[in-house]
């Protein structure tokens, strides 16, 4: 199946990527027949996380709720699939990705974001350069080298702790973000945005 963006990991980094993507449609002619894919091993540290800290999120919020809610959040425009399974390889460039899942799932696509986290990287996936992680408290966390863009190599994002964010929940989901509007600025040829105003009544 061939899809526009395949997304490697449904933590809060490949989750926010995917709404802000999938907000494009209504705003955007060249957005509407656009798909989405997350493929998630559903190993998120959000899984063991309890959230007083995170902004707009009700204080007490358990990390397993928030990803629920993401997950829904995201899946509301009709545009976003959610697998859950590991993603053995990445293989290809720009416009002719594939994406290949441990039970032997086949996806194609033109853009794939990387966003697994900083514990490890066993992706079989050409042009990606494993680095130590700048930014954790704790030492052993890994990230990949990416340009200004966020990206490891044209059409290869990116995002969350495996981009080198700081490891809280808003910073990686603004690392998830800022993927999807690097992405639609490929597509709309210059920068854009999804900004939504109240109805009039
Ligand atoms: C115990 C704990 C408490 C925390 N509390 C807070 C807090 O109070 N406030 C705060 O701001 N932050 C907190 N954090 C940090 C927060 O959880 C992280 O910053 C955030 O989860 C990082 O998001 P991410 O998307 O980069 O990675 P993750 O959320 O870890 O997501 C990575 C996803 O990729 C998937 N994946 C990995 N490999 C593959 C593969 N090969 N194929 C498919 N999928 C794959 C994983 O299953 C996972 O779902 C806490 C973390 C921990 C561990």
């Amino acid at each position: 199946m061939k899809y526009d963006v395949v997304i490697v990991g449904g933590g809060v980094s490949g989750l926010s990527c995917a709404l802000t993507l999938a907000s494009m449609k209504g705003h955007f002619n060249w957005a509407e027949n656009k798909r989405f894919l997350v493929i998630d091993n559903q190993s998120s540290d959000l899984l063991k996380a309890m959230l007083n800290n995170v902004p707009g999120i009700q204080k007490g919020t358990l990390g397993r709720k928030a990803l629920d809610d993401l997950r829904e959040q995201a899946k509301s425009y009709g545009n976003v699939d959610i697998i859950f399974g590991r993603v053995v390889k990445v293989s290809g460039n720009k416009g002719d990705f594939t994406v290949i899942t441990e039970d032997g799932k086949e996806f194609k696509a033109d853009y794939v974001v990387l966003a697994t986290g900083f514990h490890n990287f066993d992706i079989d996936c050409e042009g990606v350069e494993i680095i130590e992680n700048k930014k954790s408290p704790r030492p052993g966390k890994i990230q990949i080298k990416v340009d200004e863009e966020s990206r490891a190599k044209d059409g290869l994002y990116v995002a969350g702790l495996l981009a080198g964010v700081s490891t809280m929940y808003a910073c990686a989901a603004g690392s998830g973000t800022q993927v999807a509007c690097n992405i639609m600025a490929g597509y709309a040829g210059k920068n854009v945005v999804v900004h939504d105003v109240p109805s009039e009544s």
